[in-house]
């Protein structure tokens, strides 16, 4: 067993292991200062682990050689792409003193091909290179992207098994043969295992059992490279919003894009959010408001809501795909959503409009005649504030996979600093935001019982509830629930904690779970299913003996820590 709580006590042994490091990859990409040490294990959770130090290695045969020295040290070692897992852990590991392994210097883009719509990748190739190499090229390919950091990893989201919008954005489901390095440092094709076969990045299942699934969510490899299909361009693109304003057609909402989804009416991943979360995009949180109260009021909200002209819910969707089908599409949408609440679509056109809007009104502002005419523009255009007018055409681009950091904006909603202009990074700047992603059936019935479980929780630790279901498949959604702390104050930061424990045990008992870990959750995982957890501790103990690689992850159970 790993040293998993205790590595290093002794100075000598750390400096022996640092120098076998700096061997294998040079001096510049094994941070081990006190500085460093501190900087790779900011979270934005609110507790975190300090690591040993942090390795940057270039190749598969670095990873190995990384692999060798942890196992003849017994240090555990904690696999990222490129870390920026916000709001489940960014790069933390279990334990304090893991060596943290980040692959963003491969970063190869090694094959694009545009007839079968696939492209070949190192972990460390991020969203924006991969969007980027697409345009250069003038390849008629569009990637899917998440909303969080254009930084983030096409490969690291994808074998977290994230989300993005467009009908591709079940990102494992769209991974298709992976590379993969084991504890051992033994390197494991998936998908048949046949070094020369042709559809390697075609083809998933290969001929056997399909093993991909085992190097995801998990501690058992490193993926070094992998196929991710990517959506051909389609003859047209539109988004469409939807705004629910009286919280009693949520359910029937639900109920109809399960069955606009089932009819493949909608085939991409609609994100619907609740006031609270919108606000955290338009402003900061209102601290001044809340009075005596750790939390503000129902009666403050609701004016906030008017204030912003917010509604209960927003939904967001995109339609792709041949300008004839949009028309069926587009009937279909309005027969079903339209008397739940008020659905408008936006082409390239309109969202150009609103975008050249955006600008001019922001601009006219150093003008008096100038802001007075923009002004009466916009009271026709719409009365909603022009931050969220401005983010229409931020959401359009992320719908058709060109990522921007405007959703990550969201993570500084608590924070005492504003989001800098560019570079965003939540953990680095003090952010402090927790996720949970319970799944749930996609009935309106089901989405009634989460929200009677969830909301008296926040409201008993003194949160605002704040949610999004994300439609993830044609029957199944994830209620996003987001927690936003004030990192600088203690007793949040407390509450936070509780909350989160609060929410996944209640979840669990009624038998909503996640879609993918944070660190907190990792402890109990599992716990309702002893078989599934000895399955996955025997896995480990055949190709992992040592417990070398992030022991504990996805697989916290008191029979790996026993020595
Ligand atoms: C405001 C906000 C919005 C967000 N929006 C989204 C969103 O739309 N969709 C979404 O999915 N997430 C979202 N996130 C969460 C997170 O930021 C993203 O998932 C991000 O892509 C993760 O960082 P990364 O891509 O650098 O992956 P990494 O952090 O590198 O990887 C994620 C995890 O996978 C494991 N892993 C990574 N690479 C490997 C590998 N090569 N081999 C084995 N294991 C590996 C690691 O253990 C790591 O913890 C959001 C977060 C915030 C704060």
């Amino acid at each position: 067993m790993s040293n998993i709580e205790t590595a290093f006590k002794s100075p000598s042994e750390r400096e022996r292991l640092i120098e076998a490091l700096i061997a294998i990859v040079g001096e510049d990409f094994v941070l081990s200062s006190e500085d460093m040490r501190q900087k790779h294990s900011m979270d934005t959770l609110p507790e975190n682990k300090i690591c040993s130090l942090a390795i940057y290695p270039s190749s598969t045969s670095e990873v190995q050689a990384i692999l060798k020295v942890a196992r003849d040290f017994r240090c555990p070692v904690w696999p990222f792409s490129r870390g920026n897992n916000w709001g489940y852990g960014t790069k933390n590991a279990l334990h304090e003193n893991a060596i943290i392994l980040i692959l963003e210097r491969m970063n190869r883009i090694i094959e694009v091909n545009e007839k079968l719509a696939y492209a070949v990748v190192e972990p460390g190739v991020s969203q924006k290179q991969l969007n980027d190499y697409l345009k250069k090229n003038k390849l008629k390919l569009w990637m899917d992207c998440t909303d969080s950091t254009p930084n983030g990893s096409v490969l690291g989201n994808s074998v977290e098994r994230g989300y993005g919008y467009t009908p591709y954005g079940d990102h494992f489901a769209h991974l298709c043969g992976l590379e993969v390095v084991l504890p051992n440092g033994d390197i494991l094709k998936t998908g048949g295992e046949h070094s020369n076969a042709k559809t390697w990045n075609t083809f998933k299942w290969g001929s056997g059992p399909f093993i991909d699934g085992l190097f995801s969510q998990s501690n058992l490899g490193i993926v070094v490279k992998a196929g991710v299909w990517l959506m051909p361009e389609p003859e047209d693109f539109q988004l469409f919003s939807f705004e629910i304003n009286d919280s009693k057609n949520l359910p029937a909402a639900i109920d109809a894009l399960r069955e606009l989804s089932l009819d493949g009416i909608i085939q991409c991943h609609t994100h619907m959010v609740n006031s609270f979360q919108m606000m955290s995009l338009l402003d900061s949180y209102p601290y001044e408001k809340r009075g005596d109260n750790h939390y503000l009021s129902e009666t403050t909200l609701s004016e906030i809501r008017s204030q912003f002209h917010l509604p209960e819910w927003s939904l967001i969707g995109g339609l792709y795909g041949s300008k004839k089908i949009a028309k069926i599409r587009k009937k279909s949408l309005k027969n079903k959503l339209g008397p739940l609440g008020t659905l408008e679509f936006f082409d390239e056109n309109k969202i150009n409009f609103v975008r050249r809007f955006a600008k001019f009104y922001e601009n006219s502002s150093r003008n008096q005649l100038l802001f007075f005419l923009a002004s009466l523009v916009k009271s026709v255009i719409s009365p909603k504030p022009i931050k969220l007018i401005k983010l229409l055409p931020e959401i359009f681009d992320i719908l058709k996979g060109i990522p921007n950091e405007s959703i990550l904006a969201s993570a500084y909603f608590k924070s005492k600093t504003p989001p800098p202009a560019q570079e965003l990074n939540p953990a680095q700047d003090g952010c402090g935001i927790m996720w949970l992603a319970p799944t749930l059936p996609a009935l309106g019935s089901e989405a009634e019982t989460i929200l009677n479980i969830v909301k008296p929780i926040y409201q008993k630790h003194s949160f605002e509830f704040s949610g999004c279901f994300t439609l993830i498949n044609p029957r199944t959604f994830f209620l996003l629930l987001g927690i936003f702390f004030d990192p600088s104050s203690n007793d949040e930061k407390k509450r936070a904690i509780t909350l989160y424990q609060d929410l996944l045990f209640n979840l669990k008992e009624a038998g909503f779970y996640q879609y993918r870990l944070g660190l907190p959750s990792m402890e109990n995982f599992l716990s309702h299913s002893p078989e599934h957890a000895n399955f996955l501790l025997n896995l480990k103990a055949s190709l992992d003996p040592e417990n070398i690689l992030a022991p504990g992850r996805y697989a916290k159970l008191t029979k790996e820590l026993s020595k």
